[in-house]
This record gives structure tokens, sequence and C-alpha cells, in this order.
């Protein structure tokens, strides 16, 4: 049998990019905001480094990967090639994967609480090296997901800034699986505003537009760039 994820060409992959850069203009473009003002993180979990290299080589240089351990055995060599990489955490975070997330991740998006708080400040002093930083908050109060509850966020936020001397830049979501997405979204947009954050990262494959709509400065999508994940 022919797998198709692992065989996807490298020409289908610049068409599925452009598209998806397209429908991101658009997007912008129907809801009057400006040009550029959404970033396209290409999701890169569980694909191939060749993949990866023809996103890049198709301009492509912010990426998002789920997993510290196939970050680090992907990434710090395409980085070495490719200075302009810039790498997102998008997955849980253990406190005891700090330090190697700190040397591979450029941002790490789903700072969710105390515990790693106080790891990232430590590793970040250690390191001398600052990765961008937004909270993850379950917006849909998912027991299983990670996430800071929204009942607990401002004090979070604040507790970063006191107790952690962490800059908070942006915050991201996952709204639930069964639910429409949008009412999160435009949750996730109220909550950047009434802390003055400038980035939202919201939006994956099926509804990065609607995440455009409501305000979305991060959109991370994966298999309408990639093709299906070979897992
Ligand atoms: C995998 C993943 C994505 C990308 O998902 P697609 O549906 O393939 O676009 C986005 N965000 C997070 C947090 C993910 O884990």
């Amino acid at each position: 049998m022919i797998d198709t994820a692992l065989s996807t060409p490298a020409c289908s992959i610049s068409v599925s990019l452009n598209k998806v850069r397209h429908e991101i203009r658009r997007a912008l473009i129907d809801s009057e905001r400006v040009e550029n003002s959404a970033t396209l993180v290409a999701v890169s979990k569980m694909q191939s480094t060749d993949k990866i290299e023809t996103v890049i080589n198709a301009d492509q240089w912010v990426f998002g990967e789920n997993y510290v351990q196939e970050a680090c055995a992907k990434w710090p060599a395409l980085k070495e090639r490719f200075s302009r990489i810039e790498l997102h955490m998008i997955g849980p975070l253990q406190s005891n994967k700090v330090k190697e997330a700190l040397q591979v991740f450029d941002v790490i998006e789903t700072l969710d609480r105390h515990s790693l708080a106080q790891a990232l400040a430590k590793e970040i002093q250690k390191q001398g090296r600052a990765p961008k930083l937004f909270v993850q908050v379950n917006t849909g109060d998912e027991t299983q997901k990670g996430g800071v509850s929204v009942s607990e966020l401002g004090a979070f936020l604040k507790d970063c800034k006191t107790i952690y001397d962490l800059n908070i830049e942006g915050l991201m979501c996952i709204p639930p699986f069964d639910q429409p997405p949008s009412p999160h979204f435009a949750l996730l947009r109220e909550y950047a505003l009434e802390y003055a954050l400038p980035c939202i990262s919201m939006g994956m494959s099926s509804d990065f537009e609607q995440a455009i709509m409501l305000g979305a400065t991060h959109v991370r999508v994966g298999s309408r760039v990639f093709g299906d994940r070979a897992v």
C-alpha cells in the first residue's frame, strides 16, 4: 500500500501551503484587518525533515511542534542551516523538559501552571536565553485539557510577572473538539484585550479563518499544509 502521508510530493505541499496563505490573506481582508497581521505557524509534528525543508524553501519560517523530544531530534540541525526559523512549542510541557525545551524553542505557547512558570524562570536565568511566552487558557474548562482556567487567568498572569518575573506576550487556546470554536476564540480575544497582551494564538486547519475573523495573530495549521500526519 502507498502511504499517502509519507509520499506527498514537494509540489503538492507548496500548493497546499499557498492555498492556506491565500485563505489567511482573504480572511484578513474580509475582516478589514491589516495585511500580514496573522502569522502562520506551520505545525510540523510527526512530519519528516524532508517535508519540513520543502516548506522552508517555500519561504515559511515559523513552525510549531508538540513534543520536546521530537523537536530536539529534528530542529537543531535545521536551525543551524536556516537561522531565520522561529520554533513554537504548542504541546503540553513537563517541567523536567524545560531545560531542553529552552534550547530549541523560541516561543512557548503552553505555559499553564505555577510549577512550569517557576521551572521556566529558573532555566531562563541559567541559560540567559528567554523565549517568548504565551499562556494557554482552558476556555472550555475541560478537566483533561491543559491550560489555566478562565477564573484563574488574571491571578496567574499577575503571578507570572510579580513572582517569576516572566514577560507574557500572548494567550493561546484549543477549543473543545465537540463545540463550535467561535465563542472560545471570542473569549480568548476578550482576555487578550483585557490584559493588554498583543499575541493571540488560536485556530487550526479546520477553523483558522474563523479565528482570524475573531482576532487571531497566530494560527497553528498542520494537516492543511503538510497533508495528513503519519500517525
Ligand atoms: C496538532 C496541533 C495543531 C495543528 O492541527 P491541524 O489540525 O493539523 O492543523 C494545532 N495546534 C495544536 C495545539 C496542535 O496540537
